[in-house]
């Protein structure tokens, strides 16, 4: 079903409106875990104004650490949507467990499926039948052929409304979280119909690397981005030293103008 085979034309998805796909480079941004109604709303305001047409934020943390933040759940939803109301951006936020799908399909504009629970059939299956997008991130020990057949678990329960996103890759490398795989963009676009973007954030998981990755990205042909902005790093609960700052805007504005789809 998402094989490019049977299916030769590249896909656009649509999300709250928004289309990811061929004909364009849709900057998905804002904060990594939703802290706040302030924090969230200074986050979506950046994101705004960098170009960002859909906001991002977790109300549902996939964390390594039993013990870090796992974000406000069903709280945090509330707070996306409010801030969706005020800034007019649609909203991506992950789901982690496949019992509250439901739960976050009636908040959110897309399910996002993290690195962590990409090949979670039973997850997989439950979003498929969400009536909703998905962003499903690519498994970072996976292979291309892993990520693309589970999406195909996805698109099994009659949902083809599914954007790729390469997050890197588990690697040798320590110098970065993890290897960006620039290569998978091209290569998933040959193989699959579908969107593919790629988080230069959770990638690289250092604030230096996100522009020159989000370059890299989109000149390897990504439909598009999706980047952590946050008012205060510093005070983040979650991934703090990845996310863009006010003074990163102009510039990230300018990488998105400057490098237009290939
Ligand atoms: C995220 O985007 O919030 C996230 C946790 O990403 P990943 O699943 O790629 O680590």
């Amino acid at each position: 079903l998402v094989s490019r085979e049977n299916h030769p034309e590249r896909s656009t998805v649509h999300v709250g409106g928004v289309p990811i796909g061929p004909d364009t480079v849709t900057l998905i941004a804002g904060p990594c875990a939703v802290e706040t109604p302030q924090q969230t709303l200074e986050a979506a305001l950046m994101a705004r104004k960098a170009g960002a047409t859909l906001l991002r934020g977790g109300a549902y943390k996939p964390r390594t650490s039993p013990y870090a933040f796992q974000g406000l759940g069903e709280a945090g939803l509330r707070i996306l949507a409010e801030v969706r109301e005020e800034t007019g951006l649609p909203v991506v936020t992950e789901v982690v467990d496949a019992h509250d799908v439901g739960l976050v399909a009636s908040y959110a504009d897309m399910l996002q499926v993290g690195t962590r629970n990409a090949q979670n059939f039973a997850l997989l299956q439950a979003v498929g039948a969400a009536g909703k997008p998905v962003m499903l991130k690519r498994g970072m020990n996976a292979t291309v052929e892993e990520w693309l057949m589970a999406a195909e678990y996805i698109a099994q329960r009659g949902n083809l409304d599914i954007v790729l996103c390469e997050r890197g890759i588990r690697t040798f490398e320590t110098a970065t979280r993890n290897t960006l795989d620039v290569s998978a963009v091209p290569v998933a676009q040959r193989l699959s119909h579908l969107p593919v973007i790629v988080d230069p954030s959770h990638s690289g998981g250092h604030r230096d690397l996100v522009l020159p990755l989000t370059r890299a990205a989109i000149g390897a042909g990504a439909d598009g981005v999706i980047i952590d902005v946050h008012p205060h790093p510093e005070q983040a609960l979650v991934d703090g030293p990845q996310a863009l700052v006010e003074g990163d805007l102009e510039l990230l504005a300018g990488v998105m103008r400057d490098f237009p789809p290939l």
